[in-house]
């Protein structure tokens, strides 16, 4: 418990999209407790990880100094394991020699090999400040667009599809909207363990009456406040969804003066869903064809009606396509634009939705700004004083097979710079990821900890955890939040934008952030954070135009789009047009496509990854935080009742897990929540890393992995 003599600072939790509020207990440099403060996103809620998840920033495992990896040391990914020791492979440096050596190397390489043979994997766990940063550095001061973070690997599919249908790649209302709702449909995700105050807002609005839909092939807790409850086949969401698009065409529940004005494409949606009735799609997606004209039904006649996703639908190689399907559902019943309605994609880390503003994605400059686009390009040049490169960027997938390209390939990736990304955990096909990862010329890793990453470096720098810095996060619910300094970093750590501004200046980038500021201080760990912001601000008007620095240290959080200074913001859009070329919002047809790797005779069974609600990621952080490593302290493999029996597997046994891409052995658990034929394997832990065993094959649009499924052998150790 907080003692009388501790501090109390306000800043956001670390870890999901939710965006909860936090109040610290700090007693000199070290947190002693946490409480949930009354933010928009959480009035005071916390979950478990919020609430207990805070240690990590004080783990003996925290790096304090710059490493650099020992002459002749090898890079092996074999060795990576629970409990790596940094002394194994790497001495100890100066921030100047490992700052020299980075900046060194990244020259080098594009001296001789040309700036597309650099790039940068940027974080969704750190601020506003820090991924708009970050882009800038890889776009001027490598001179490549090759710069990616996670969100490739959880919502690209959804952005791709809401990019292209509703011209804008951001949730249209708030969770709390579900208090205006009367019908809900959750999909493929899992608020109870991944997002839990969010599921506590929906959990509320059942209580008032709402009618809660979760549709998943895993029984989830939130199913347990459900009035439906769709456990459909795995892999089978298309034609699922498709089928209640075809009721709502075909009982006449169509919104026709929203359709009318608002949407185009309904003829060839219309078109496309006659082979799609719920007797024909009953069979493929193991729901009763009655109970999908119910559902159907009670969406399209509810008064407003919302719904959520998740990683569920979108890891999958038809992840845009599921996301199509759900723009459909609304655009064809008008449950778009209007308090208690609309679609979002819960966002999975806590700065996802904000790292994605900022531009850390290879396509698109700030705000969504094409790179294609030629008159962006020189925009951001004139504005950034460096011309940018007119050759499109590669995602993160795309970047590590780069990076195992022939070694005369002019396009393979040599250099890389990586800020509080964990791709040797994160990435399908790990296997590939981290030899790709391995044989890289040059990698420079700034992180708290000797991720498994970090492990396979060159120059390792000490970075800082999120209670460190100052700075803004945007949640899924589109609120910019600032978040404040609670302790400096140990040792020699530093703070992540100082770091990005010694790289930049040793690359010769002329920034001046750190100058000092007229409204804030830019000492005590600011490293020109406010500047920083403000410059991005302009870069970014249509959305935040109207959010200033100043704003947010009075007001705290605002929503955006927000375009002047007495705009209150605007939680919800798309109440008049939608921001495409024509206005409206285009339907787009998906047919049914399968799995890249479907079970066989020699893989028959299906692997399904995810989180737990006490584990985050890759476990970086959650596995460092003693409550939540106790509650959680190693992997397992869920299988149902049935599938343990056929296997003569009891519980706390150990199972061997093989793909076509690894293999990794870890004790069974059973739950029957995971249907028949499937197995369940949270991704965080390295002792059994799913990863090993997931397919890298992608959407072709989104770029998104699909990690979600593929087909794996099950047998007794
Ligand atoms: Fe943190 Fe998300 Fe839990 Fe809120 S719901 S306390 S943001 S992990």
């Amino acid at each position: 418990a907080a003692g009388t003599g501790a501090r109390r600072v306000d800043t956001l939790c670390p870890y999901c999209g939710v965006g909860c509020r936090i109040r610290v207990a700090v007693e000199g440099e070290t947190i002693v407790a946490v409480e949930g403060a009354m933010g928009p996103a959480n009035e005071g809620r916390l979950c478990v990880k919020g609430r207990f998840g805070w240690d990590y920033a004080h783990s003996p495992e925290r790096l304090t100094r710059p490493l650099i990896r020992k002459p002749g040391a090898p890079k092996d990914p074999a060795a990576i394991r629970r409990g790596l020791d940094w002394r194994e492979v790497f001495r100890e440096a100066s921030w100047d020699e490992a700052l020299d050596l980075a900046a060194a190397g990244f020259l080098r390489l594009r001296a001789q090999h040309g700036p597309q043979t650099l790039a940068g994997f940027g974080s969704a766990k750190g601020t506003n400040e820090e991924a708009y940063l970050f882009q800038k550095l890889v776009r001027t001061g490598f001179g490549t667009h090759n710069v990616d973070h996670c969100t490739r690997l959880c919502h690209a599919s959804s952005v791709a599809a809401l990019l292209e249908g509703l011209g804008s790649g951001a949730v249209s209302n708030p969770v709390r909207d579900v208090a205006h709702a009367d019908f809900i449909l959750v999909i493929g995700a899992n608020p109870a363990s991944n997002h839990p105050v969010a599921a506590t807002w929906i959990k509320n609005a059942v209580a008032r009456g709402a009618r809660l839909v979760v549709a998943d092939p895993r029984h989830t807790d939130l199913a347990l406040h459900a009035w439906r409850e769709l456990r459909f086949k795995p892999d089978t969401d298309l034609a699922l969804l498709n089928a209640l698009l075809h009721v709502i065409v075909t009982e006449g529940l169509v919104n026709e003066s929203f359709v009318r004005a608002r949407t185009e494409g309904y003829e060839a949606l219309v078109e496309h869903l006659r082979d799609y009735s719920p007797e024909r799609m009953a069979p493929l997606c193991g729901i009763a064809a009655d109970t999908l004209r119910e559902v159907a039904r009670a969406y399209a006649s509810a008064q407003a009606a919302m719904i959520f996703w998740g990683m569920g639908i979108t890891q999958h190689v038809h992840g845009t396509d599921n996301v199509r399907c759900l723009i459909a559902l609304a655009a064809l019943t008008g449950h778009i634009g209007r308090p208690g309605t609309g679609l979002h994609p819960l966002r999975g880390q806590n700065n996802v939705q904000g790292a994605s503003d900022a531009g850390l994605i290879p396509m698109m400059l700030p705000n969504y700004q094409r790179v294609a686009d030629p008159e962006v390009r020189d925009w951001f040049s004139r504005f950034w004083g460096v011309p940018l490169s007119d050759v499109p960027g590669l995602t993160v997938v795309e970047i590590l097979n780069a990076a195992l390209a022939a070694e005369a390939d002019p396009q393979r990736i040599r250099g890389m710079l990586i800020m509080g990304e964990n791709p040797a955990m994160s990435d399908p096909d790990l296997a590939h990821a981290r030899a790709a990862l391995a044989r890289l010329e040059h990698l420079v890793v700034q992180d708290a900890f000797l991720t498994e990453t970090a492990w396979l470096a060159d120059v390792v720098l000490p970075a800082s955890t999120w209670f460190e810095k100052t700075g803004t996060a945007t949640n899924t619910d589109r609120t910019v939040q600032l978040g404040r300094q609670v302790r400096t970093p140990p040792g020699e750590a530093r703070a992540d934008l100082w770091i990005l501004q010694r790289v930049a200046e040793r690359l010769g980038l002329q920034w001046d952030y750190e100058k000092k500021s007229n409204t804030a201080p830019d000492d005590a760990g600011y490293y020109g954070v406010e500047r920083i912001y403000e410059e991005m601000r302009q870069t970014m008007a249509a959305a935040i135009g109207g959010i200033s620095w100043a704003r947010l240290e009075q007001e705290g959080s605002v929503t955006y789009p927000c375009v002047s200074a007495d705009d209150p913001g605007q939680p919800v859009v798309f109440r008049e047009r939608f921001p495409t070329p024509s206005g409206r919002l285009k339907l787009v047809p998906a047919a049914l496509s399968p799995a890249a790797e479907r079970p066989d005779a020699d893989y028959p069974y299906v692997l399904i990854t995810g989180r737990q609600l006490e584990h985050w990621h890759t476990g970086a952080m959650t596995r460092r935080s003693a409550v939540l490593d106790a509650l959680e302290p190693g992997p397992t493999a869920s299988l149902c009742g049935a599938d343990m029996a056929a296997l003569g597997l009891v519980p706390g046994e150990r199972v061997s897990v093989r793909s076509r891409r690894g293999e990794i052995q870890l004790p069974v658990r059973q739950d029957d929540g995971t249907p028949r034929g499937a197995v369940f394997i949270p991704f965080a832990y390295v002792e059994a890393a799913a990863n090993l065993l997931t397919n890298p094959a992608l959407d072709p649009l989104g770029k998104i992995p699909e990690v979600k499924y593929c087909a794996v052998q099950l047998s007794r150790v």
